[in-house]
């Protein structure tokens, strides 16, 4: 997707801190974090929410889970433990429209959410 803005930074037409990335998956550092580390994994490929993933990408899925794993134990965070939020559509507040899922940690976190 030409307009969309992490397709943009996936294309590295627009910058962002990147902190993993291999064929299929990005992550990249939240430009208003909300935790000590907060960051972005998104596929490459354009999907506009969960709700947008067909079923036969579903291995992305589990692939994307597995590096927030990865991600957040090489930021220390195994013990302490993490939050991954991954909002979809209008009541859960999505604000970008290109599947992303949100790693936290760093801090005490509550529930439940806002
Ligand atoms: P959501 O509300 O789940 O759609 O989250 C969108 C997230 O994208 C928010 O946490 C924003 O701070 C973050 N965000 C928006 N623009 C950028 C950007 N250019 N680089 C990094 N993070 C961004
Ligand atoms: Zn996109």
């Amino acid at each position: 997707m030409t307009d969309c803005l992490f397709c943009k930074i996936a294309a590295k037409k627009i910058p962002a801190k990147i902190v993993y990335e291999d064929d299929l998956v990005l992550a990249f550092e939240d430009i208003r974090p909300q935790a000590p580390t907060h960051l972005l994994i998104i596929p490459k490929e354009h999907f506009a929410s969960l709700n947008d993933v067909p079923d036969e990408k579903e291995s992305l899925l589990g692939r994307i889970l597995a590096r927030a794993r990865r991600i957040a134990a090489a930021k220390g965070l195994s013990a302490t433990g993490f939050r991954v939020v991954l909002n979809t559509g209008p009541d859960s507040g999505q604000d970008v429209f290109h599947l992303h899922f949100h790693l936290l940690g760093g801090r005490k976190m509550t529930w439940p959410p806002g």
